[in-house]
């Protein structure tokens, strides 16, 4: 059965992203947690602690340790980058307990003011953080663009982050965007590798169609969507798991890993 509205070549969902729209959204909504999620504070610690396992596990499947011992710590990583990272919920929850060096990349102002203002001090919703004398990573750069005009340095980072914001790329900037991206991993060994990292809703179309979403001028991808764009983008999943522990109302929320092909 064909689906009731068949988005054309013509006329896709991407299509009507309007970045502007976007902007205008964004800075309506007040910077912290509450507003990055929508109105859905509660689930932060939840998301936190699942990113955190993810990059716990594909980081010891990468590097398992001599003795097998699945405990020993890991090595922090230099520097990361949190893309579309709003009032660095994820830097602050997550990030600098891993890494030593975070760049934040995010368009709106008011959103980057509140990590700068804060950012050294906070230590709210850090849910990954297991003992108290965990080493803080510092904020790196500030960097107030759309991914879709960011060229992250060649060789430069351990990890880039991208979370809750590649909705707002059309398809063909999300594609040009992950081949920078790619060439911003630094090119370590095979016992250390880098990788890109996309945590994002799903859609749950019947017809696996993309949903434009008029708030926030976004599209929610289908997993089919997102895994055609990071091929194009020649880029393979290395690993891939569904965020647990969310209500069930919310879309289902999935996080890649990918390496250059
Ligand atoms: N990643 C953060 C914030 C998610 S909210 C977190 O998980 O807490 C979505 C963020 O995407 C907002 O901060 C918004 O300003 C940002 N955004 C909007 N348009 C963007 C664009 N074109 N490129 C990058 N980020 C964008």
């Amino acid at each position: 059965m064909d689906p009731p509205i068949s988005p054309t070549a013509q006329n896709p969902p991407d299509a009507q992203i309007d970045h502007a729209a976007s902007l205008t959204y964004w800075n309506s909504v007040s910077a912290d947690t509450t507003g990055m999620l929508g109105g859905f504070p509660q689930t932060s610690r939840i998301d936190l602690q699942g990113s955190s396992n993810f990059l716990a596990k594909l980081r010891r499947a990468a590097r398992p340790s001599p003795s097998g011992t699945a405990g020993a710590s890991l090595p922090r990583l230099n520097r990361v980058a949190d893309c579309g990272a709003g009032v660095g919920r994820v830097t602050n929850g997550f990030l600098r307990n891993v890494a030593d060096t975070v760049d934040v990349v995010e368009p709106v102002v008011k959103f980057t003011d509140a990590i700068a203002r804060d950012g050294d001090n906070n230590n709210t919703h850090d849910s990954s953080r297991k003992e108290e004398d965990t080493p803080r990573g510092r904020i790196g750069e500030i960097i107030n663009l759309g991914l879709q005009d960011w060229h992250p340095s060649p060789n430069t980072y351990d990890l880039i982050w991208n979370q809750w914001c590649l909705g707002h790329l059309t398809d063909a900037q999300l594609v040009e965007y992950l081949v920078r991206c790619k060439a911003g991993l630094v090119q370590g060994s095979s016992a250390t590798p880098a990788w890109i990292v996309v945590k994002e809703n799903m859609s749950t179309d019947a017809w696996k169609r993309d949903i434009y979403d008029e708030v926030d001028s976004s599209v929610t991808r289908s997993d089919e969507k997102f895994r055609d764009l990071f091929k194009k983008a020649g880029l393979k999943v290395v690993a891939a798991d569904l965020q647990r522990g969310f209500p069930r109302d919310l879309f289902p929320v999935r996080m890649y890993a990918l390496r250059p092909e």
